[in-house]
């Protein structure tokens, strides 16, 4: 454990530390920000109205909308000559989201990410491989500071030349790797091609973010690589990788509760639902200066799962992320994540962990196809095998999504491999 006194803090402690800060930080906020003291005063409440957590509920939600028009720094709560450092979504719909750090926020940065790492009981003695992309988006660097912070030896690969990670991993003596669970695999699928065992190497975990994932996808990392794979969250309106992650009893992610206020909304009401309840995750961040955030929305679906865990620490889990409020599927009414397609497949094990879900609307009615990239000896066989499973893999989809799918099976390598984040629906519907 990285600091066991913070991360053991008791739930007295933890609560009045939480309210002490987060009356602190919506004060900072209606005070620096505009934005934040226009949107209070709408709604009829001050600062000082704040007296209990529970208050909370009265506060406006925050979007990734109110961050765009925003654009680029007029949320943040601190001159320009304050803020240190500044990351950036991609943007791919438009202008990007803006983040600023002041140094005492980097160093927050720092420390939870430190107790992520610490998760895998990372230390001094670890080689960490950083393979998730350096620049404006959060991760790579996010990682990097919290690494360092420990004393672990940091080596900053970025993604992608998947070859070279694994020359490095295998002459360096990686022992902990932090990408995304797909590229995870990417790099176990290449490993295998190269003929590089996993034997040759010293890796014993992995902290894999950025994307949702699924239970089997993590047992098929953990047996390819031969590593505890360990889940971690973040996202950089809160503050980058960072904000929860999973200990080594792999139920439930930790969030780092005397940083970041956790939520659970009905996504449709806004209303907030009792732990262990599905919804809307939404985060208050509590100590950051240079861009604090009120109620964020982050359209990730979750829940908070509030019971003790075995490890000791006190701090709130949530459940793993099963996929995000807008890409999540709508089929004939019917919800879908991909995490779930995903889970079938990697059950039946027959195939690779790469799908892609394409959506069509033929006659005014949504069909889903779920294309499945086969394993070499599998696709070997006979023709006949093929139809059987295909058969057998749309059977077992239908039974837990109660809608009908077609299954196509692909040649080994068809479907597109991602060095980031896995880019798994085609939605053909809006096209029409
Ligand atoms: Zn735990």
């Amino acid at each position: 454990m990285w600091n066991p006194k913070a991360e053991c803090l008791s739930r007295e402690e933890l609560e009045e530390l939480k309210l002490e800060r987060l009356k602190s930080t919506v004060r900072h906020a209606y005070e620096n920000v505009p934005f934040y003291r226009r949107k209070f005063q709408e709604a009829g409440i001050k600062p000082e109205d704040i007296r209990s957590l529970e208050d909370i509920r009265h506060l406006p939600f925050t979007t990734k909308e109110d961050l765009r028009e925003n654009y680029p720094f007029g949320l943040f709560a601190v001159p320009l000559k304050e803020i240190v450092r500044i990351h950036a979504s991609s943007g791919t719909t438009g202008k990007p989201t803006v983040v600023g750090y002041t140094r005492e926020d980097i160093e927050v940065w720092s420390e939870v990410m430190a107790r992520t790492l610490g998760m895998a009981n990372a230390s001094s003695e670890d080689v960490v491989q950083i393979a998730y992309g350096y620049g404006l988006f959060t991760g790579g660097l996010g990682v990097h500071y919290g690494a360092e912070k420990i004393g672990c030896t940091v080596i900053p690969t970025s993604g992608g030349n998947t070859k070279r990670q694994i020359m490095l991993m295998r002459d360096f003596g990686t022992t902990i790797l932090c990408c995304t669970p797909s590229y995870a695999c990417y790099l176990a699928e290449v490993m295998a091609e190269l003929g590089v065992s996993p034997r040759e190497l010293k890796l014993r975990a992995g902290l894999f973010g950025a994307e949702p994932w699924s239970e089997g996808m993590r047992r098929e990392i953990e047996s390819n690589l031969g590593i505890e794979a360990l889940d971690i969250y973040g996202l950089s309106e809160i503050i980058g990788p960072g904000v929860a992650a999973e200990c080594l009893c792999k139920e439930g992610l930790h969030i780092w509760e005397d940083h970041f206020l956790p939520e659970v909304i009905d996504p449709a009401t806004g209303e907030p639902l009792p732990p262990g309840e599905e919804g809307e995750l939404v985060f208050t961040t509590l100590t950051k200066r240079g861009f604090p955030v009120i109620r964020y929305r982050t359209r990730d679906i979750s829940f908070l799962l509030p019971e003790p865990c075995a490890c000791g620490r006190t701090h709130i889990r949530m459940g793993r992320v099963k996929g995000r409020t807008d890409d999540m599927l709508i089929i004939r009414g019917v919800n879908v994540f991909p995490s779930q397609i995903e889970e079938v497949l990697l059950s039946l094990g027959y195939t690779e962990p790469h799908y892609l879900l394409v959506v069509d609307r033929e006659r005014r009615l949504d069909v889903l196809e779920v294309w499945v990239e086969v394993s070499e000896d599998i696709f070997r066989d006979e023709v006949r095998g093929l139809e059987e499973l295909e058969e057998k893999i749309r059977r077992e989809i239908e039974a837990v999504l109660g809608i009908a799918v077609k299954v196509r099976l692909v040649e080994p390598k068809t479907i597109q491999r991602s060095e980031g984040k896995a880019k798994r629906i085609v939605d053909r519907r809006d096209l029409k």
